[in-house]
């Protein structure tokens, strides 16, 4: 029996060991635990890469989502559109702020934000809009873009799953007016420990960012305004730098891989494989198929020694953290429907086609 984890974190540091340690040591060496050169370095990089002017280095994604809708003034009574489809902490982004999180159902092929279905959501409260690139593929841009200029409300990425995802050939995170990213070790770019980014092409709200980062100053001991310390950690600029020269071959990785299993995964009756949208380029940081018996198709690959995962099995509105807000089942039936039928795969860049094929083969197995 092969053992296929979800994902293989020590196989990506064996490759990169020889460059990755060095760069560490540099660190070390230098005393640079907070912020510094190596941070600095790693941001342009980043920003270069995502067509973006601006981008802070910070202590996480999290702390992504609320710098950026912190910056851009929400508070207490504000609502803030996001799809009931996502990871908890792109909701985490509008109740640090002490707004309400308001949900949006998904499509059924992207598993993204429904554009259609936002115009119904916004009132006179209504002060932004968070698209999630769920998965690594980019959500439609273009009628959220034209919503958000319509009812004059901020338009805002969370890019946790999408580096160097690109929506109509440009690279998520500078669509909008501000982005958010995550560097948790299990992303496509992932740090040795947390961290995260936010991203902008205003030059006003590049200096708020790097200002609540950083206690409310731009010099120390000045506190101009509110803030807090999200500053990133000089080791991770350092790790995140060596691993940006490898981002672009890992994700052409993921794609060879994606491709490898709809090919291996055609023709099983009720399997659906994942669907590039065509103005997207899908990045997979996962690989989500919806099946039928879903969980006893995920304990039968358990017991031939495949891991997979399941994002995300309570959409945020069924959440009890989210209780309060009287949402019930049935409110978002596309995103309920996902739920219950989505299987994540394995999927890493070092995934290798042998272990496709079994992953392939025991699904096809499942259902003969
Ligand atoms: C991972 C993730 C975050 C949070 O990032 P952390 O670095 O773990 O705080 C936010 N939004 C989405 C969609 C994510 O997947």
């Amino acid at each position: 029996m092969m053992r296929i984890p979800f994902l293989d974190l020590k196989a990506q540091y064996a490759s990169i060991k020889d460059e990755v340690l060095p760069a560490i040591h540099n660190v070390l060496d230098n005393t640079a635990y907070v912020l510094g050169k190596p941070v600095a370095e790693f941001e342009a990089v980043f920003a270069r890469e995502h067509g973006v002017q601006f981008c802070y280095g910070l202590s996480s994604g999290t702390d992504g989502n609320h710098i950026v809708l912190w910056a851009l003034g929400l508070k207490a009574g504000d609502e803030v559109i996001m799809p009931a489809n996502t990871f908890i902490a792109t909701a985490w982004g509008a109740t640090l702020c002490g707004a309400t999180p308001v949900f949006v159902d998904c499509e059924a092929d992207s598993y993204n934000i429904d554009p259609k279905k936002v115009e119904a959501k916004i009132t006179p409260k209504t002060k932004a809009i968070v698209a999630v690139h769920l998965y690594g593929q980019p959500a439609d841009m273009d009628p959220l873009l034209e919503i958000a200029k319509k009812h004059k409300i901020a338009l805002v990425e969370d890019c946790a799953q999408s580096h160097l995802a690109e929506y109509k050939g440009k690279r998520t995170g500078g669509l909008a007016v501000a982005s958010s990213f995550s560097f948790y070790p299990g992303k496509n770019l992932g740090a040795y420990g947390e961290g995260g980014a936010a991203a902008t092409n205003d030059a006003a709200l590049a200096r708020t960012f790097k200002m609540i980062r950083d206690h409310g100053a731009e010099k120390k001991y000045y506190h101009e305004m509110y803030g807090h310390n999200y500053r990133m950690e000089g080791i991770q600029g350092a790790v995140l730098g060596v691993k940006m020269r490898h981002l672009a071959a890992w994700t052409e990785a993921r794609r060879k891989n994606a491709a490898l299993y709809n090919q291996a995964l055609k023709g099983i009756p009720g399997v659906v494989t994942p669907v590039e949208m065509p103005y997207a380029k899908h990045v997979y940081h996962l690989y989500v198929i919806r099946a039928p018996r879903r969980d006893a198709l995920a304990k039968s690959l358990e017991e031939n020694g495949i891991a997979t995962g399941l994002h995300y099995p309570i959409p945020l509105h069924m959440q009890e953290a989210f209780k309060h807000l009287g949402y019930k089942q049935g409110d978002f039936p596309v995103t309920e429907k996902a739920a219950g039928e989505i299987l994540s795969l394995p999927m890493f860049p070092e995934l290798t086609a042998e272990q496709i094929q079994y992953v392939a083969e025991k699904v096809r197995a499942f259902y003969a």
